[in-house]
Parts: structure tokens; C-alpha cells; sequence
């Protein structure tokens, strides 16, 4: 699989650092209770399908991306920068 990193280009994957879906996942106060720090380190969802998941050019640039893919196919449909979505989330 390759990423088109906005800034490099085209890159393989193994540039890459996976960080998880690209929805924050809420982190827990510290007085939580384990039941909800065990989901919030231990359980994620393995969708078939579209998802948009956070990476980081690791071995680039270093700039975090939201990257919009098909987890059946491998298709990358949309490379964006993190800094971008979060702006255009405020
Ligand atoms: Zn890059």
C-alpha cells in the first residue's frame, strides 16, 4: 500500500506510524474505574470498509495525516493533513 504524503509524494506504507482511527477517542478521567481505562487501552474496532485513520510520516517529514482508506481493497482515497481537518473542524 502506498500513502501520498501531501508534502513528500507517494511513499509506502512502512514510512508510516499507524496511530488509530482518526475520531479522538475520549480518554477516560484518571478515577474512571478499570472497566472503562481496559476499553479505552485494550478494545478498537476492525471495520471492513472505509474508515479514516490517523498516520504519521515517520520516516518523512514527520507530519500527521488523516488517511481516508478501504480496508478490503487497500485503496487509499484521500490523504488530508491532520493540521488541516482540525481546522476545518474549529
Ligand atoms: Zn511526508
Amino acid at each position: 500500500m502506498r500513502i501520498e504524503c501531501p508534502i513528500c509524494g507517494s511513499r509506502d506504507r512502512r514510512e508510516f506510524y499507524y496511530r488509530g482511527d482518526a475520531i479522538a477517542l475520549a480518554r477516560p478521567a484518571p478515577e474512571a474505574g478499570d472497566d472503562l481505562w481496559d476499553g479505552y487501552l485494550h478494545l478498537r474496532d476492525n471495520p471492513a470498509g472505509q474508515t479514516r485513520d490517523l498516520w504519521q510520516h515517520e520516516s518523512g517529514c514527520g507530519a500527521w495525516l488523516v488517511v481516508t482508506r478501504n480496508t478490503v481493497t487497500h485503496v487509499v482515497q484521500a490523504v488530508e493533513l491532520a493540521s488541516d481537518v482540525k481546522r476545518a473542524m474549529a
